[in-house]
């Protein structure tokens, strides 16, 4: 199955940047390796649900398990996050049970969106009928960034697919929908009726899906643009990162006042992102034969390296040097001891030894969660007013 013109993931995108999912379509669709390190996290999360669910043969869970496990990606701690997943959602089935015997669960659902998005479609996790609810749990693999299921676009457009979908055979009154990701501890529900969802579902997305389909209405930028493909080279998005410095008035009007500054900290790291991803979209052209008016191609710096490391232990060990003095033992980072011994070993055995020194001070966006620092009053005659 190909992509998607208006995926899911990409929803609070093209909902709020219309035009942006045509425009997309001049830039190569590029798969990422924490896209693809969470596709097979998915797979094993998956088997495991079946695994616990008794839907599997020992022998079929093991040939599964095993392809899984040769995969590039897997890792011990993939397997405990995954398996966690498969717990959660395996014990609220559990649960649903209880109370009524009909419940059921569906993994790994294909949704068919088109009544509400052309050539829409999509795989939902798991949703869990029982009791009038659909319940959908939405596994994230990725730490990145940090999701929240409240008025979540693309979890709502799944269980809007899913409803549509069950509504034939169950009857649902309530959607329940959760964020399920483990490695940042992080669990977000949101609750909505159907009543409510077919509401946005008929008077936001129907028709902004149309429009975006269309690649019509207006380039909107924001936030999102850092998940277009087209956030390089579109001039909307450039127009947002080069706002103009306001007209100063203060002390120095040659200055620029405390505005920009502020301007400056809270949008200096997007726009030395947009800027890179410039640069990397000019440097692959130019690659490809491209010339840009003032620039060129030339080869970067770079450093010694052994040719053959093997080989030069060898001739260094040959030569009479103890491994004490041509090698060097480091302890693994946190993040590499965590992969190789997993959260839960890691916690049993050194978690006491872990500490968090406090953080340098920093100037960060109000909306920031951290608590404010406290600093010294200064008796500094400053520039500003
Ligand atoms: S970069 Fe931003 S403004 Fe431009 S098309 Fe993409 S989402 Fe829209």
């Amino acid at each position: 199955m190909g992509h998607a013109v208006l995926s899911p993931s990409g929803a609070s995108r093209w909902m709020a940047c219309t035009p942006s999912a045509r425009l997309e379509e001049s830039f190569p669709n590029t798969t990422s390796e924490a896209a693809e390190e969470g596709t097979v996290a998915h797979a094993l999360g998956e088997l495991l649900i079946k695994q616990k669910l008794k839907l599997l043969t020992k022998a079929q869970f093991n040939k599964l398990f095993k392809e899984i496990e040769a995969d590039k990606y897997y890792s011990g701690s993939m397997y405990e996050y995954a398996d966690e997943y498969a717990t959660f959602v395996v014990e609220k089935f559990n649960a649903a049970k209880k109370h009524t015997s009909d419940a059921e669960i569906f993994v790994e659902q294909k949704i068919d969106l088109t009544q509400f998005i052309p050539e829409g479609f999509g795989t939902g996790d798991c949703f869990i009928v029982a009791d009038r609810i659909l319940d959908f749990t939405d596994y994230k693999h990725g730490k990145g960034v940090r999701v929240d299921a409240v008025n979540n676009k693309q979890m709502m457009i799944y269980a809007l697919g899913a409803y549509i979908e069950f509504s034939i055979l169950f009857e649902i009154e309530t959607i329940r929908m959760t964020i399920y990701q483990p490695r940042i501890d992080n669990i977000s529900t949101f609750e909505i009726s159907v009543k409510e969802l077919l509401k946005w579902a008929e008077e936001e997305l129907k028709p902004r899906a149309q429009l975006a389909f269309d690649g019509k209405g207006n380039y909107v930028p924001g936030d999102h643009c850092r998940f277009c493909r087209a956030k390089a080279l579109c001039k909307a998005n450039a127009n947002k990162q080069m706002k103009p410095i306001t007209d100063s008035h203060y002390k120095n009007p040659d200055l620029m006042n405390k505005l920009d500054v502020a301007y400056i900290i809270k949008e200096g790291d997007t726009i030395v992102k947009w800027i890179n991803s410039v640069k990397e979209f000019a440097l692959a052209e130019a690659l490809n034969g491209e010339n840009f008016e003032g620039l060129k191609l030339v080869e970067g710096r770079s450093n010694r390296i052994y040719s053959n490391p093997d080989e030069v232990a060898k001739a260094l060990i040959a030569a009479g040097y103890k491994e004490a003095i041509i090698y060097e033992k480091n302890l693994l980072g946190l993040t590499k001891m965590e992969k190789a011994l997993g959260k839960k070993e890691m916690e049993t055995i050194i978690g006491s030894l872990i500490i968090k020194p406090s953080g340098k001070p920093s100037l960060v966006d109000i909306a920031d969660k951290r608590p404010e620092w406290n600093s010294a009053v200064s008796d500094f005659e400053g520039l500003f007013e």
